[in-house]
């Protein structure tokens, strides 16, 4: 997975492709989809929702920048699969979840695979953050939103750096927001297609 799907598209951090390595992704899908949990594509988790591609897991945590000292905020847990990669690259995640069952799932497959450590699944819309460990140096959307949420954008440390597809409901620009001396830059990563943002700052 890591030699064909990311090295060869161009995932180049050292970090993120250990912790690529180090996650066992098989544990983060049904058991019914086991034997493709490392297929090149998302897979169903239940609930209308996926565990995204192994790639854009990938190109979104490289495009983190991240050291290992972070505060990571990220929306849109799933089954835990990218905050267990997240957890691996950062120093605490925080991350929410607005389907309670994949939030209990997630909390479960991180506790057996030893990931829960400092990764923390709440339950809520990630559309307003978590303002309680505010701010992050690094936050992850893994859901498509209309537009940018400003309550993330508030969020956001200075420096630091937020990922997130935006644009229509089939197809969004994943955006890299980069804050550093007060200023913001934006640039698009690559196009995507990731499952809606709900909730307040989502689709509703
Ligand atoms: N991070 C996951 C991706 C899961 S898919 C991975 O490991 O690949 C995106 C998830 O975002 C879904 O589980 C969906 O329920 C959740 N979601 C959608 N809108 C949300 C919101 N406003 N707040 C929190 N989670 C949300």
């Amino acid at each position: 997975m890591v030699e064909t799907q990311l090295c060869r598209r161009g995932i180049r951090d050292e970090r993120v492709l250990a912790a690529m390595r180090d996650v066992p992704r098989e544990e983060f899908v049904p058991p019914e989809s086991r034997l493709f949990a490392c297929h090149d594509e998302p897979v169903g988790i239940g609930y209308g929702q996926t565990v995204s591609q192994p790639y854009m897991t990938a190109l979104m945590a490289e495009c983190l920048e991240m050291t290992g000292a972070e505060r990571v905020l990220e929306v849109g847990t799933g089954s835990g699969y990218a905050a267990a990669v997240l957890g691996v690259l950062a120093h605490e995640v925080v991350t929410l979840e607005i389907v309670p069952e994949l939030a209990a799932i997630a909390r479960a497959n991180l506790r057996r695979t030893g990931r829960d450590g400092n990764v923390r699944v709440i339950d809520g819309d990630g559309g307003w953050g978590w303002p309680e460990r505010a701010p992050y140096e690094a936050i992850s959307v893994a859901a498509g939103a209309p537009d940018v949420p400003v309550p993330l954008l508030e969020q956001l440390a200075d420096p630091g750096i937020l990922v997130i597809p935006v644009g229509p409901r089939d197809s969004q620009e994943l955006l890299v927001m980069h804050r550093r001396a007060g200023r913001m830059e934006r640039r698009v990563a690559t196009y995507c297609r990731f499952v809606p943002l709900r909730g307040g700052e989502g689709w509703r």
